[in-house]
């Protein structure tokens, strides 16, 4: 697994700026077909409880 920075520090999997969960899925964001980094999103996201 690269390193992947993110910025998302209100994700459970977030530890100084960056992923450490041990894989993530990416997905488009409302659209079939993504033009820009703006239509994806990490569903892997986890809210810190
Ligand atoms: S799971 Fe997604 S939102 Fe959470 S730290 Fe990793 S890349 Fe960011």
């Amino acid at each position: 697994m690269p390193s992947i920075k993110c910025s998302v520090t209100e994700c459970d999997y977030n530890k100084a700026v960056e992923c450490h969960a041990p894989m993530i899925q990416v997905d488009r964001n409302n659209s079939s077909s993504a033009s820009n980094s703006d239509q994806t999103k990490c569903e892997t996201f986890k809210p810190k409880m």
